[in-house]
């Protein structure tokens, strides 16, 4: 059985604590101490569930386009487009690289290219993708 985490009021977590006490009984440091210590453990439980919500939203994928590099892991969110030369030293055997791991192999190999990057949000789109799909290119067909 999986019981949700909810925070513990002051309240709650003293009635806790001294519930705890009066079954083990008494602590080597005061009831008083143990409630601050157990606030101060909240305190830091709420932070790194602060951080941790706060990375996954800077690693979130887009909705459209929900890639992530098969290299470092990381929300594939623009897409890269380098001659075909140059991506078939560097390309995982069927995989997909983000710009920086791109980036990343191409220096490695000392190689040096042009890229497009292609990207289509709720309010922004590259050129280079108006240019090839977007209302220039059907206005241009
Ligand atoms: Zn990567």
């Amino acid at each position: 059985m999986t019981v949700p985490l909810t925070p513990l009021t002051d309240e709650q977590l003293e009635a806790v604590l001294r519930f705890a006490v009066e079954m083990v009984g008494e602590p080597t440091i005061s009831i008083e101490d143990l409630i601050a210590d157990a606030r101060w453990h909240r305190v830091e439980l709420a932070q790194a569930r602060a951080e941790n919500e706060r990375l996954q939203r800077a690693n979130r994928t887009r909705q459209d386009y929900p890639f992530r590099c098969d290299a470092c892991g990381r929300a594939h969110i623009l897409d890269t487009s380098i001659p075909s030369e140059f991506w078939n030293k560097i390309a995982p055997d069927g995989g997909m690289l983000c710009t920086t791991c791109i980036d990343d192999r191409l220096a490695l190999a000392g190689l040096r290219c042009e890229a497009e990057f292609y990207f289509v949000g709720k309010a922004l789109k590259s050129k280079s993708y108006a240019n090839s799909h977007g209302d220039l290119a059907e206005a241009r067909a």
